[in-house]
């Protein structure tokens, strides 16, 4: 799968380490598979917030003049995904505010389901935004709260949001992160080499700059950091787990722990899961590069059939401004994605993705494949249909385009021109990422079952 769904953000806290926003810096480049339009860092240095923030991906953003400038030893960073019409630099991350108790500025990864009404709220109070971001309403309730301390405005304002948000906090000399009750978006801690502290959104930031995993924050909790103290915790909502379980399928890179649990392995499972679902008799498997890239070696060992790279990716290609014509949208395929001719040449394929969304780039992998002598293709998806949009921080096409919302498998079959289609079920997947058998995933965008 290409481009369909995108996961709209990473975010990264430092506490604790004289060059903070460096490590932010690297943090975010190991974060940039989750947000390529813009990049932020803030920094605090005991007196004042220091913000650089531009539309671009992190390392056009910052260049070593800029992150000399983002000075102190605390700093959050944001790397964002935007839809159309909203990438203006304003909407980018992290929000900076001035208000009562000083400064603060503030980093979201999820996606608040109530914004709309709580911004109407604020606004009929007098309140005035300069964004679109239902992240700016934290910075208006958390400014018009009425308690004494910052932790206290903290709780008080995520007690009135709903939804998903992993959140990261900085004022002049604290460093606050917090996830939802649901801990639907990822949110982990890590121990600096140094015995500062780090806050991610996956691990993968972790192992650059050298830190070690300690644990997730929980679902429901807040993490106080101050100097010179261990993170103190708060449990400021009853944990709810609800984990999206789509970070395993396609979102979080594989050398990234999430939910405790390496990203890798799990697709490995699926592969395996899949391989045993409408087994077909095929000469080799091979993956879409690079989502599919594990479960189609977790397939190949489920099933005996060699693995081998049937297809090329090229990570040179960005976006392309040519006419969207039907021929020009095949050739932007295949600008991505170019067949190994002598690998498929006769063969009969089976091809591993890990989702269908809109159905039109499969379709294109299916023609790309036949063209390149394939004799059979044979197409294995390793999570089940994508049936309906999410509301928590992902950004999905609408019900009416999802393809599996619309048509049955066999309908989708068809359209991809492929030889056969299968999909891992919702049983095998929750199988193959839950070795306890606890209900702790979010699967709403295979089910329909929304959680808020
Ligand atoms: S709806 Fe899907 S993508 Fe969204 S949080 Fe749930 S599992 Fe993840």
């Amino acid at each position: 799968m290409l481009e369909n769904m995108n996961e709209k953000c990473a975010v990264v806290g430092i506490f604790g380490h004289p060059e903070a926003s460096k490590l932010a810096y690297f943090s975010l480049h190991a974060l940039q598979h989750r947000g390529q339009e813009a990049a932020g860092i803030s920094s605090a240095d005991g007196k004042k917030l220091h913000t650089i923030k531009d539309r671009g991906l992190v390392t056009s953003v910052f260049d070593e003049k800029k992150l000399d400038t983002l000075k102190g030893e605390n700093a959050i960073g944001h790397t964002r995904y935007s839809t159309a019409g909203d990438d203006s630099i304003l909407d980018a991350q992290p929000v900076f505010a001035r208000y009562d108790l000083g400064e603060m500025a503030i980093v979201h990864n999820g996606n608040l389901t109530n914004a709309q009404e709580v911004r109407d709220v604020l606004i009929q109070k007098g309140a005035i935004f300069q964004t679109f971001m239902d992240t700016e309403n934290l910075i208006h309730l958390i400014a018009k709260s009425e308690q004494e301390h910052l932790v206290e405005r903290i709780i008080d304002a995520v007690k009135r949001i709903e939804g998903a948000f992993s959140l990261v906090f900085l004022s002049r000399t604290k460093m606050f992160a917090m996830r939802d009750r649901f801990g639907f978006r990822p949110l982990s801690l890590g121990r600096l080499p140094n015995g500062g502290y780090v806050v991610a959104s996956e691990t993968c930031a972790f192992d650059l700059i050298g830190a070690k995993y300690i644990r997730d924050v929980e679902p429901g909790e807040l993490l106080i950091f101050e100097e010179d103290k261990a993170p103190q915790s708060i449990k400021v909502f009853e944990a709810t787990p609800k984990h999206c379980i789509f970070e395993y399928v396609y979102f979080a890179r594989p050398d990234s722990s999430i939910y405790g649990q390496s990203v890798y392995q799990m697709r490995k499972n699926m592969g395996v899961e899949l391989s045993k679902i409408k087994p077909v008799d095929a000469d080799i498997v091979i993956p879409v590069p690079d989502g599919g890239v594990p479960s189609a070696i977790g397939y190949s060992q489920g099933s005996g059939i060699p693995y081998e790279m049937g297809i090329m990716r090229n990570h040179y290609v960005g976006r392309t401004f040519i006419e969207p014509t039907q021929e020009m949208r095949d050739l932007k395929v295949k600008m991505k994605l170019s067949p190994m001719v002598n690998i498929i040449k006769g063969k009969s394929v089976i091809v591993v993705d890990d989702s269908i969304v809109r159905g039109t780039t499969s379709r294109r992998i299916v023609r790309m494949l036949k063209d390149a002598g394939a004799r059979e293709v044979h197409m294995r998806i390793s999570s089940p249909p994508t049936t309906d949009p999410c509301f928590y921080g992902v950004d999905t096409p609408d019900k009416d385009k999802l393809i599996a919302a619309n048509m049955s498998i066999d309908e989708i079959c068809a359209f991809i021109e492929a030889d056969s289609l299968a999909y891992l079920n919702e049983e095998a997947l929750l199988r193959s990422v839950n070795e306890n058998g606890e209900d702790k995933y979010c699967t709403a965008c295979f089910t329909g079952k929304y959680i808020v």
